[in-house]
C-alpha cells in the first residue's frame, strides 16, 4: 500500500503534463516511502489521456482514471479521492501552479499531527486583476455568508489525512465544493502560505462560467442565508408599501386637489414588486434545485478506463 497519494485532475493540460511529472517525481524521489501519483482525466479533447497512458506504462506509480466526459474540476478530483489508497492524500492542479515543491512541508505539519494542511496564496503571480477582484470579494462574502469558517484564499490545494478522506468518500452530496467539505469536517487543520505561481503553460480551463457556477453552488451548500434574503426583501417592500399607503391616505385627507397617482407611480410600484418576487423565487429555485439533484441519486461520475490500482483493492463509490 502506498504511504502517500497524490491526486491531480487533468482537463486538456496536454502542454503542461510532461513537466508536471518531471517535478512530481523529483519531489517523489525525496520522499521516505512509497507514492502513488493519481491522474485524473477529465474527459480531455487533447493528447493527454495518451499521455497519460505512456507514463503510466514507464513508471508504476502512476495511476489514471478517465471519466467518461467533462464532470467538472471538483467531480475529477472526487474520483480521485475514491481511488486514493495513501495515508496522506494531496490534491494539487495540472498547470503547476501549485508547486509541488510546497508538499514537504505539508507533510510536516501531517507528522505534527494535523489532519489538514490547506496551502493558502498570500499573493497571485500575474493573474488578471479582474480574476484577483473576483475572487477577493467571493472568498469574503463566503465567509461571511457561510455556516462553517472556510479560510480565505484556499484552493483545493492541500493534505489531507486518510480519516478525513474516508469522511468525505461517505459523503453522498453531489455538489462537491471539497474547500467547504474539507472545512466542515473538523478536525485539526492549518495552514501552509505560498505564493501562487501563473500557469506553466495552456488556457485557463475554468471559465468564468465555471467559476461562476462554483461560487453559487459553494454559497447555496454552505448557507441559508440567500433564502433569508427574501424574507427581508419582502419585509422591507410591505414596509414601504405601508408608507405609501399613508402617504395616499394623508394627502387624501389634506390635499384634496394634488394630482399623485400619475401612471408612472403605478408602474414603478408594480415593477419593484414584481421584482422582489422574481428573486424570491429564485433563490427558491436555486435550492429546490439542489434538492431536485441530489434526490435523483445518480452517480456522481462515470467512468471509461481505469489503470495502475490492481495491486490492491480500492473502494469506488459510484
Ligand atoms: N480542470 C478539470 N476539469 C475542468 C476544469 C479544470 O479537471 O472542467 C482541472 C485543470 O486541468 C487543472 C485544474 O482543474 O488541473 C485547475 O484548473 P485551472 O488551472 O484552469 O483553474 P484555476 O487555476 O484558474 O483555478
Ligand atoms: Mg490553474
Amino acid at each position: 500500500m502506498p504511504q502517500y497519494s497524490l491526486i491531480i485532475p487533468i482537463y486538456n493540460e496536454e502542454e503542461n503534463i510532461s513537466e508536471l511529472y518531471r517535478r512530481v517525481s523529483e519531489l517523489m524521489e525525496q520522499l521516505d516511502s512509497s507514492v502513488e501519483l493519481i491522474l485524473i482525466n477529465d474527459g480531455s479533447r487533447d493528447r493527454s489521456l495518451y499521455m497519460m497512458r505512456e507514463l503510466h506504462q514507464k513508471d508504476p506509480r502512476v495511476c489514471y482514471l478517465s471519466l467518461a466526459r467533462n464532470f467538472g474540476h471538483q467531480v475529477a478530483v472526487t474520483a480521485g479521492l475514491n481511488f486514493a489508497r495513501g495515508e496522506a492524500i494531496i490534491i494539487l492542479d495540472a498547470d503547476l501552479q501549485d508547486p509541488p515543491e510546497l508538499i514537504p512541508q505539508m507533510l510536516d505539519k501531517w507528522r505534527e499531527g494535523y489532519h489538514v494542511v490547506y496551502a493558502q496564496r498570500i499573493k497571485r503571480n500575474k493573474e488578471s486583476w479582474f480574476k484577483r477582484f473576483t475572487a477577493y470579494v467571493f472568498y469574503r462574502i463566503l465567509r461571511r455568508l457561510a455556516d462553517v469558517d472556510i479560510p480565505a484564499d484556499t484552493g483545493d490545494f492541500c493534505l489531507m489525512d486518510r480519516q478525513i478522506v474516508d469522511i468525505l468518500n461517505r459523503m453522498p452530496e453531489r455538489s462537491r465544493y471539497i474547500r467547504g467539505l474539507r472545512a466542515w469536517i473538523g478536525f485539526r487543520q492549518t495552514a501552509v502560505k505560498f505564493e501562487r505561481d501563473p500557469r506553466f503553460a495552456g488556457e485557463v480551463k475554468y471559465t468564468f462560467r465555471k467559476s461562476l457556477s462554483l461560487a453559487l453552488n459553494s454559497l447555496i451548500a454552505f448557507s441559508r442565508v440567500p433564502l433569508r434574503l427574501s424574507i427581508y426583501l419582502g419585509l422591507f417592500s410591505a414596509f414601504l408599501s405601508a408608507c405609501m399607503a399613508l402617504l395616499v391616505l394623508y394627502w387624501r385627507l389634506h390635499q384634496p386637489n394634488s394630482s399623485l397617482t400619475g401612471l408612472a407611480t403605478i408602474l414603478i410600484a408594480v415593477f419593484f414588486f414584481g421584482s422582489v418576487q422574481l428573486i424570491s423565487i429564485g433563490i427558491l429555485g436555486e435550492y429546490i434545485g439542489r434538492i431536485y439533484e441530489e434526490v435523483k441519486g445518480r452517480p456522481i461520475y462515470t467512468l471509461a478506463e481505469v489503470a495502475g490500482f490492481e495491486s490492491s483493492s480500492c473502494s469506488v463509490n459510484s
